[in-house]
């Protein structure tokens, strides 16, 4: 039997747009937002029927720090709006420090940070994107780049609807696993990563804590989150690690996160727990990222010319960040970006930019990038960081720390 077919079919052309964002986890959202409200005639494609990627569908509600643990805000722009937009109409926990206006912050060790209630967060961003004129399309696999050298000219999708082919100017791959960058020819960097399952649910003790308290974000037992934390501890003894892209790999990685779960639940009575939500997403916190231009590796206290926005570190107070423009794209692709946890980043630069708000960061600035590329004719490799740096400015993005 042959090794490969080749494949060739009719596939109709649809509208075209200036902006397609490929993925709609908080870094596609950004993106998405970004390039609309820049005046952009923006797609944006989710193959789940959810906003919101790991931080909703994959049930990781909890937005890592704005601040630098000192009392300081580093990320700001659309990562603080939608750290407000997933508090405001469910639970959170967010200190009230961070909701009065103005400095100081005085109690710098309750960080800018929260618990969110991830249904509710994903209708609210259903409503933000509409609002906002982004042209949703859900349940809908955004396959293969179509390529004339190395500029792109749109998108093959895949749906229930068929094959499509969506022209546009710029793409920014938001999915999490640079699906478009690494089918485009964008050279890659892969993941490594811990075996982790994390489900929802309450238990007899949860519930009492949510009644004594009145406050729904006790609901949540952390009983429901099984295999390894962030460090490794509690990754199977003897199992290998995963990379997370070959689709057998994934799946056993799914298929063994469920049934540590289940060996968990037999293990407990059946009166005292109560799982309600299972990820609808692989946990796979690193899996794939671009070789840009330049790579973040985590330069603790470096300032640099061509920031686009500032970051602490979510696992260390004190830490400062400046994120450089050349992680968004390879300078070989003129019209590819890439936006969250996909962006190029190695060691500790990566477990910065992997966390929601740095993906949220990362999004933004590629969905600004991209209406700079469209209205002066400029290719990524192009941009003037001077020119972006003011343009994130004036919606709010802290550039320097
Ligand atoms: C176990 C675990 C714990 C974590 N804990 C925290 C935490 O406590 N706090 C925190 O801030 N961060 C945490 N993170 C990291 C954080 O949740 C994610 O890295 C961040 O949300 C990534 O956002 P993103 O938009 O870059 O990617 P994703 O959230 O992965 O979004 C990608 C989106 O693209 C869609 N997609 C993928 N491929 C395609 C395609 N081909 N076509 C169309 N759509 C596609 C997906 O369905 C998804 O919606 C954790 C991650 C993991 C795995």
């Amino acid at each position: 039997m042959s090794t490969h077919i080749i494949e060739t079919r009719q596939v109709p052309v649809k509208e075209a747009f200036d902006l397609i964002v490929a993925g709609g986890g908080v870094a596609g959202i950004a993106a998405g937002l970004a390039g609309a409200r820049r005046g952009l005639k923006t797609m944006l494609v989710e193959k789940s029927p959810l906003l919101g990627g790991l931080a909703t569908l994959g049930l990781i509600n909890w937005y890592e720090p704005l601040c630098d643990g000192t009392g300081r805000t580093m990320t700001t722009g659309i990562a603080e709006e939608l750290l407000k937009l997933s508090v405001a109409y469910g639970y959170g926990n967010l200190p009230e420090q961070w909701t009065r206006q103005g400095e100081p912050k005085p109690e710098p060790r309750k960080r800018y940070a929260s618990r969110f209630n991830p249904s509710i967060f994903a209708l609210a961003l259903n409503e933000l994107l509409v609002k906002n004129g982004v042209e949703l399309r859900y349940d809908m696999i955004a396959s293969w780049p179509v390529m004339e050298g190395c500029r792109c000219t749109g998108l093959i999708t895949e749906s229930a609807g068929g094959r499509e082919y969506f022209p546009a100017k710029v793409i920014v791959d938001a999915t999490g696993d640079a699906d478009i960058m690494a089918r485009a020819g964008v050279p890659c960097r892969n993941g490594v990563n811990y075996l982790t399952y994390t489900a929802h649910g309450c238990t007899t003790e949860s519930i009492k804590k949510v009644q004594d308290s009145n406050d729904m974000v006790y609901l949540n037992d952390n009983r429901f989150w099984v295999g390894s934390d962030l460090n490794g501890r509690g990754h199977p003894e003897g199992l290998h690690f995963f990379w997370g892209i070959p689709n057998e790999e994934r799946s056993e990685y799914i298929r063994m996160g469920q049934a540590l779960l289940l060996e968990r639940i037999r293990d407990s009575r059946k009166d005292e727990m109560c799982p309600y939500a299972l990820p609808g997403m692989a946990q796979l916190r690193k899996t794939r990222c671009i070789v840009g231009t330049e790579t973040f590796i985590g330069e603790d206290g470096q300032r640099r010319e061509n920031s686009i926005g500032a970051a602490g570190d979510f696992r260390i107070p004190g830490k400062h960040y400046e994120i450089p423009l050349g992680v968004l794209f390879n300078g070989g692709f003129p019209n590819l970006l890439a936006a969250g946890r996909i962006v190029s980043a190695d060691g500790d630069g990566w477990e910065i930019t992997r966390v929601i708000p740095t993906a949220a960061l990362t999004g933004e600035a590629a969905g600004t990038a991209a209406s700079l590329m469209i209205g002066e004719g400029k290719q990524a490799g192009e941009l003037n960081a001077q020119e972006i740096q003011r343009a994130l400015e004036k919606s709010g993005v802290k550039i320097h720390f």
